[in-house]
């Protein structure tokens, strides 16, 4: 018999959608009306074009994306879209922006850095960035070229409750971590990363979701290698070259299974739930303690400390006895992380909410 799945709080890769497990795995071996599988057939055949289409065409309806947007697909993850932004975004004798809200923006402004000028906007770093910004907290400069945030940190569960507001500087997000978590005004942004590993699908691909107008004041640098250049890949429908195709064909799947969910407000809604059912067990006694300030509480990356580190250690592995997989804090922030991304089930949120009054029962 096959090994029962666990509750999988991992941060990324992370859990799939059960019925895009179930139905990749029914057609791998022969795709219906085509023979092949998916990982064997031509990325310039008739089949993955639409799978493609299909899937470009099911993001754009469950984000709303403007018809002058591009949706691109690019291998290289978001740490990738790192050094892109600036590469074509960025003068070499400009500035740019950045929020430094946590591990993930300060590796996007370690890589501006190597490309042109850069400024914080805001750093959360002396309180280990466990709060985000208020819109009147942020140093704008008006002439940067774009200002870069993350809607999500992922290591430190701090998550934006609302879009920053620019004036006339362009806005990047990388929202990798709570992409399609709930809904997205994307006309308030130039470029949008995620990689697809938490809420999209399988890792080593983005998706970027560009505004035509901005690409086409991208930063004439002839020595750009072809691959970095964010037009190259539009004016080629992500097929410059060979791109993931099994990455794209399952990220159509979760789309499918977003859209028939009720979309961006359906999976919000259980979202919420979610993380008000973790959140409420992590205040209820004062035995576990929230690492994010409650304002700005991430829906998708709950980080939550115990009395000590050996008692994380204790919980961390009993847990993973109990089928509770995952849930060890990153390094830097210490203490426990849940996942609960999109897909990951509300049973397993109440299944580690029981495990957690035991535990605090047994230990506390
Ligand atoms: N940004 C955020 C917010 C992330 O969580 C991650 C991955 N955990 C990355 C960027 C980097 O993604 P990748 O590993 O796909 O390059």
């Amino acid at each position: 018999m096959s090994t029962p799945r666990v509750f999988n709080f991992a941060a990324g890769p992370a859990v799939l959608p059960l019925p895009v497990l179930e139905e990749a795995q029914r057609d791998l071996v022969s795709m219906p009306g085509v023979g092949m599988s998916i990982l064997e057939m031509s990325h310039r055949g008739k089949f993955f074009e639409g799978v493609l289409k299909q899937t470009e065409a099911d993001i754009r309806k469950l984000a709303g994306v403007p018809d002058d947007y591009k949706v691109l697909f690019l291998p290289g993850g978001a740490s990738l879209q790192f050094s892109m932004v600036p590469l074509n975004f960025l003068p070499r004798d400009g500035s740019a922006d950045y929020i430094v809200s946590g591990a993930w923006s300060e590796k996007a402004i370690k890589e501006a850095k190597k490309v042109g000028g850069t400024k914080t906007a805001w750093t959360g770093k002396e309180g280990n960035f466990s709060t985000v910004p208020a819109q009147g907290d942020l140093t704008l400069d008006p002439n940067a070229a774009y200002l870069s945030f993350t809607s999500n940190e992922t290591i430190h569960g701090v998550e934006f409750k609302y879009v920053p507001g620019t004036g006339n500087v362009p806005l990047v997000c990388d929202t990798s971590s709570d992409m399609f978590s709930r809904p997205v005004d994307v006309a308030k942004h130039s470029l949008i990363y995620a990689g697809a590993q938490k809420n999209i699908g399988p890792a080593g691909i983005a998706l970027v979701i560009v505004k035509d107008e901005w690409l086409k004041k991208r930063v004439e640098d002839a020595k750009l290698p072809t691959m970095l250049n964010y037009a190259i890949h539009a004016e080629n429908t992500s097929m410059y070259n060979t791109p993931p195709c099994f990455a794209i064909y399952i990220m159509g799947l979760v789309m499918k299974w977003l859209l028939s969910i009720g979309g961006l407000d359906g999976i919000h809604a259980i979202n919420l739930r979610k993380a008000a059912t973790l959140y409420a067990e992590i205040d209820r006694t004062g035995y576990y303690k929230g690492h994010a300030a409650k304002d700005c509480r991430s829906l998708m990356n709950v980080t939550f400390r115990l009395p000590s580190e050996a008692l994380e250690e204790k919980f961390a592995k009993e847990a993973k006895a109990a089928g509770l997989d995952g849930l060890k804090g990153h390094r830097s922030v210490g203490g426990m992380r849940a996942s609960i991304y999109n897909a990951f089930p509300e049973a397993g949120v109440a299944a580690l909410v029981a495990f957690m009054q035991e535990f605090e029962k047994k230990n506390g």
